[in-house]
């Protein structure tokens, strides 16, 4: 997170606002300025943004309590200028509990609304009258009042993967596979974005901007989706790496360095004496603590050891979306309590590649295991 100031948290969870969001108070000061306001008014308007911010954490925890209530842990939340994020390690795949999840956010925002609508009861004539030209201490609560409301809504929009493209595909995926309704979600998504884009062409340069990550964001989240279908009925077993290559833990970086530039590897486990596998290293991390550290240095004091492995009979579509394989260059797979082999990332996207391209490949496969 070296992009984002650091805020708190809240019930455990790291709240983030992403160096761009100063963009968006310059922005705003800016505007203020060339409009010719003064700089109480312009005060205003940068107290107002942010509170809104402040109820887009809301929604965001929203979001988060909701998903940890079924398990689902959010790695933290971060404020983008075009809203927020709540980064969970997994999210959920049960249709239902991905509907509550999603929804809780716009949920919360229209609590919000209905609380200042209880403390500050605006009459109808009072609504029509106001004067939105500018944000001031007499307009400032029920303009936030509408602000919410209008969060609620746009966010319940069906533009997959915003919250109501999200409810749309739980709704879909409760009768339809999971794959073909993540498609339809985000076709469906794909049309409003762009609608958003052209619109934001005429009237506000935002709605460009949440278009362009609507779309970015389908994409990938949809070839997860896919690889995830393609993964389906297949153990991490099938794919484990048994020929790999192999340092003791006694040799001193700079010989290992040797090792990367002469041969083709780039993923090491390292051993013990005994054969013993103790812990993994990729050329990156030989590089960076050859620049670092003593050259004379042992890999035991340079490897990521094994804290976990993973069992042979793990689902792949589960692994894939893992942390645990993000965060990790490599992990060993065990079988019975010993390890039989290595397996990464690349591993799976290849296995994704020629499962693409043979999809009767599960006859094909008979690995040899180490005996
Ligand atoms: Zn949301």
């Amino acid at each position: 997170m070296k992009s984002s100031l650091y805020l708190g948290q809240f019930s455990k969870i790291k709240i983030f606002v992403h160096w761009t969001f100063l963009i968006l108070i310059v922005y705003i000061v800016y505007a203020g300025i060339s409009a010719g306001l003064t700089m109480n008014a312009i005060g205003w308007h940068v107290l107002f943004i942010s509170t809104i911010f402040v109820c887009v954490i809301f929604h965001e925890l929203g979001h988060a309590l909701t998903g940890r209530k079924f398990g689902f842990k959010t790695k933290n939340i971060v404020l983008l200028p075009i809203g927020g994020v709540a980064r969970f390690e997994k999210l959920p795949e049960n249709p239902k509990q991905e509907f509550l999840v999603a929804i809780a956010g716009p949920m919360v925002n229209f609590v919000i609304a209905a609380i200042l609508y209880v403390i500050i009861q605006p009459s109808v004539d009072y609504i029509l009258s106001l004067d939105i030209s500018s944000i001031n201490a007499t307009n400032f609560m029920v303009m936030l009042w509408i602000v919410n409301i209008s969060l609620g809504i746009f966010n319940l929009i069906p533009a997959f993967p915003m919250d109501g493209g999200r409810i749309f595909r739980a709704l879909l995926a409760m009768y339809l596979p999971r794959e073909k309704a993540t498609q339809i979600a985000a076709s469906v998504g794909f049309v409003l974005a762009t609608g958003f884009i052209f619109f934001g062409l005429f009237y506000n340069p935002f709605l460009i901007l949440i278009g362009a990550f609507i779309i970015l964001s389908a994409s990938s989240e949809t070839s997860i989706v896919k690889a995830q279908a393609l993964l389906n009925g297949h153990s991490v077993g099938e794919i484990v790496m048994t020929d790999f290559a192999s340092l003791d833990q006694s040799i001193s970086i700079a010989e290992a360095s040797e090792v990367v530039l002469n041969g083709q590897s780039s993923n090491f486990v390292i051993t013990s004496s005994e054969h013993n596998i103790l812990g993994t290293l990729d050329r990156n991390q030989i590089i960076k603590s050859l620049s670092s550290m003593d050259h004379r240095t042992p890999l035991a004091q340079v490897m990521t050891k094994i804290t976990q492995t993973v069992p042979a009979e793990t689902p792949l579509r589960e692994l894939y979306i893992s942390p645990l394989l993000r965060n990790n260059a490599m992990l060993p797979v065990s079988e019975d309590g010993k390890i039989i082999g290595v397996i990464n990332l690349e591993n799976i996207i290849e296995f994704l590649a020629i499962k693409q391209a043979t999809p009767q490949w599960k006859s094909l496969v008979q690995r040899n295991r180490p005996t």
